[in-house]
């Protein structure tokens, strides 16, 4: 069913259950974190400030329009509510949005390294690379700003000593690239634990993009043609594919570390 398809109360009961998975995973805790949907060109359903996103019903959902206003809810909707009304305002393309702050992404984030290393075939084709929004302080029109910016070319941003931003063509898709975002992470800081992280040769990478374009990945973003793919050079002159060096690997792997990260993953995923 597309989500045009799907009545106000679908959506609603989407983002509850996405709410719910999201706090299961531990991508969010407490209060933390935002999902919404758009209903139309000029309205979107989103998550109310405050509330425990894990434990939410349908009547708690807000709806507001694309500046803001609140439609009909006694609810108040989260004040990261700017970044996901600047993703809607940027991209016609975009119908939902997730904010989290899943520990291992949001760790890359704290460290100020991208996640743009091309280490694995389906995230390249999935994702291109994995930008690093600079830090603003939360809720506010700069933060907003500069996640938008991000978002005209990627469908996934790290957001500087914060979390993690997805979005996509519906909810299930955009929850599912976050989840996405949290495993690359957790594989890219297992690797670099190994000492090892091989990445691919630009043959390899060619036959990767040919792969991303045909699958249609972000064909709907009116940004699409201007957007570089990673490995070419940006419009700053910057190689992505080198940005690798970053989190260059460790010349001697730290078992212990390597072992405390595994369990933990380990430990999380049997929760
Ligand atoms: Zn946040």
């Amino acid at each position: 069913m597309s989500s045009n398809a799907k009545t106000i109360h679908q959506h609603k009961i989407d983002i509850v259950n996405v709410g719910k998975m999201m706090y299961d995973r531990r991508f969010i805790i407490a209060g933390d974190g935002n999902l919404s949907v758009r209903l139309d060109d000029d309205t979107i359903l989103a998550t109310p400030t405050a509330l425990c996103k894990g434990m939410l019903s349908p009547d708690q959902i807000v709806k507001l329009d694309l500046t803001g206003n609140v439609l009909d809810s006694e609810y108040k909707p989260s004040s990261e509510i700017k970044m996901h009304l600047a993703a809607y305002n940027t991209r016609p393309d975009v119908r939902a949005v997730v904010h989290a702050h899943p520990p291992i992404s949001t760790g890359f984030a704290v460290a100020g390294i991208p996640l743009d290393q091309l280490i694995l075939a389906e995230m390249v084709v999935n994702f291109g690379a994995i930008p690093l929004a600079p830090y603003y302080s939360p809720s506010t029109e700069e933060l907003a700003e500069s996640v938008a910016e991000k978002v005209k070319c990627h469908d996934a941003v790290l957001m500087a000593n914060h979390g993690v931003m997805t979005i996509g063509p519906d909810l299930y898709t955009t929850y599912h690239r976050l989840e996405m975002v949290e495993q690359f992470a957790t594989i890219s800081l297992v690797a670099h634990l190994l000492g090892k992280m091989q990445t691919f040769s630009p043959e390899q990478l060619r036959d990767l993009y040919a792969i991303r374009e045909k699958s249609g990945v972000g064909a709907q973003n009116p940004y699409h043609t201007k957007c570089p793919f990673p490995g070419k050079q940006t419009a700053n002159g910057q190689n992505i594919h080198n940005i690798s060096e970053k989190i260059a690997p460790n010349s001697s792997p730290d078992i212990e570390s390597l072992v405390d990260v595994i369990t933990r993953v380990v430990i999380s995923a049997l929760r």
